[in-house]
């Protein structure tokens, strides 16, 4: 985490977005700087532990850090949408908001059972989201082992989370 200031920098906290209380951590000012981003890429790849057929990525900044991975460890990249965005036979998941629920979706012929998937997004906050990605390829027939993220929002828990269901889920900042 200390070694990773540098990256910290380079993130910015937007009070009151997309509501009054919530302090948004802005990632795009990292993505903005050459040397911020592929230092995160790097950092990200370095931190990969064993062998990777997949990087899922979670619509949408998600998608950034699946193809980022997943070039230089030579895996494919694997959309995590939206439910209603993928044009071919779906496997979806529900998962709790706030105020009502939200679905995400792969295609089902994605992968054969026992691909190992590496998921990938820019935050974990309450780990709702990144947890119902871990039930939906699970459910799939993928071996998820591992978990990164760009940033943690500890007091929110959701790495701690998926860490007790058993994903070694990391970041880069907390
Ligand atoms: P969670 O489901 O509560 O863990 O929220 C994580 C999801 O919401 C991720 O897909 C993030 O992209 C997004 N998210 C939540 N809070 C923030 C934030 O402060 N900055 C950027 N993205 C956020």
């Amino acid at each position: 985490q200390e070694r990773n200031a540098d990256l910290k920098a380079l993130i910015r906290t937007i009070p009151d977005f997309p509501k009054p209380g919530i302090q948004f951590r802005d990632i795009t000012t990292l993505l903005l700087d050459p040397t911020g981003w592929a230092t995160a890429i790097e950092r990200m790849v370095a931190a990969v532990s064993g062998p990777v057929d997949l990087v899922a990525g979670i619509e949408a900044r998600g998608f950034l850090f699946a193809a980022a991975l997943a070039a230089p460890l030579k895996a494919g990249v694997l959309l995590i949408r939206k439910d209603g965005k993928l044009p071919g036979a779906t496997i979806a998941e529900d998962y709790a908001l706030e105020y009502g629920t939200d679905r995400i979706a792969i295609h089902a012929d994605a992968f054969a059972p026992g691909a190992r998937v590496l998921l990938v997004d820019d935050l974990i906050a309450t780990g709702g989201t990144a947890r119902a990605a871990v039930r939906l390829l699970a459910k799939a027939g993928a071996v998820v082992t591992q978990a990164q993220f760009l940033v943690d929002l500890p007091d929110l828990g959701g790495a701690g989370a998926l860490r007790a269901d058993g994903i070694d889920a990391t970041a880069l900042i907390d």
